[in-house]
């Protein structure tokens, strides 16, 4: 068996595989104008799926998020859902959503294997919410995440982009809201993409800001386990919630990467601020191209990097999240 590592002994268990570009909410730092179809993109089917989930799994990823775009705009979701957690080896089948779709079936996804839930909440304040995502859905996605409590999921993880002058006042609010509720509440640091220069420096607030605030407030740090995502937990004695933080700019954030990236359109990316894609396509349409697959894999990891250069304002290729799956 190939192992997915890279030259910097970094191993890869955990695969962010979009399933479409489309999205519905017109997030202010994401798709602000809305996505724009184009008529010529087709999405990886569900063999596809099937094929490259196979490949990797093979190749020693025990996880997988499922994202977008907004992945359950996809007709086949749940078929998706299945098909990833019926592959040998594929323990934890997570999924990012802006939660439109999971007060009706939340229920639906867990019974097809989905073992995790992220749903993006940028505001408690349904005018605010309104105002970032440009969708007047704050009370659906709340009765979202109560759905997938009543369905069995025993956390939900909800993220939170903060942004100065806009919801970094909700900060309070968000802690109260995770005193008595069994939720790990993300804060991810505004991240700068192509489409965005001045929305960025406007807004961006420092996770090592909110990361004093919370040390002061006598929460503590957990380890992380080997196929954790990239958060910095937190945990506090009087909260049945933890909060994770996701600081992209902090030191040494690419030292513990073990995770890869797959576009809709089956372009394999090493980082999310890379140049380019490599091309997994032609290798997707036969279950006998399983071991070229895996050589092709293998091959493309002697590419990856230490690290992104964020820091030097380098955003690579990416226009926006939604385009290669955030
Ligand atoms: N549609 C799904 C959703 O809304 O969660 C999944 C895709 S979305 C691109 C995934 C996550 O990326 C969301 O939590 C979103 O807030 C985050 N995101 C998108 N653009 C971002 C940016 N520029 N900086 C930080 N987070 C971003």
């Amino acid at each position: 068996m190939f192992e997915l590592q890279d030259a910097f002994a970094r191993k890869f268990q955990y695969l962010r595989l979009s399933v479409t570009d489309v999205c519905n909410f017109k997030c202010n730092y994401c798709l602000p104008d809305g996505y724009r179809p184009d008529g010529r993109k087709s999405f990886l089917t569900l063999d596809e799926i099937r094929r490259l989930t196979r490949a990797f799994a093979a190749m020693g990823t025990s996880k997988v998020r499922i994202t977008g775009g907004e992945p359950s705009l996809r007709k086949d979701f749940t078929d998706i859902i299945a098909t990833v957690a019926a592959t040998p080896g594929i323990q934890k089948v997570a999924m990012t959503t802006n939660g439109y779709r999971m007060a009706k079936q939340a229920a639906d996804w867990r019974r097809a294997g989905l073992t995790a839930i992220n749903v993006s909440v940028d505001s408690l304040d349904p005018r605010l919410f309104h105002q970032i995502t440009g969708q007047n859905r704050f009370h659906e996605v709340m009765a979202g995440i109560d759905a997938a409590f009543e369905a069995g999921f025993e956390q939900v993880k909800v993220n939170a982009v903060l942004m100065r002058g806009l919801n970094d006042g909700d900060l309070g609010r968000f802690l109260a809201w995770i005193k008595n509720n069994p939720i790990q509440l993300r804060f991810i640091e505004l991240m700068q993409t192509g489409e965005m220069d001045e929305l960025f420096n406007r807004h961006h607030v420092r996770g090592a800001l909110i990361k004093e605030q919370l040390l002061l407030q006598g929460w503590q740090q957990k380890l992380r386990a080997h196929n954790d995502g990239p958060a910095e937990v937190f945990w506090h004695p009087e909260y049945r919630g933890e909060i994770g933080l996701i600081m992209p700019y902090a030191k040494d954030f690419c030292a513990s990467c073990n995770r890869l990236r797959v576009s809709s359109l089956g372009k394999l990316h090493l980082c999310l601020f890379g140049d380019h894609g490599v091309d997994l396509r032609d290798l997707l349409a036969e279950d006998n191209q399983h071991a070229a697959l895996q050589r092709r894999l293998r091959d493309a990891l002697a590419d990856k990097k230490a690290t992104h250069f964020l820091h030097q304002g380098h955003t690579g290729m990416t226009p926006h999240l939604a385009s290669i799956g955030g």
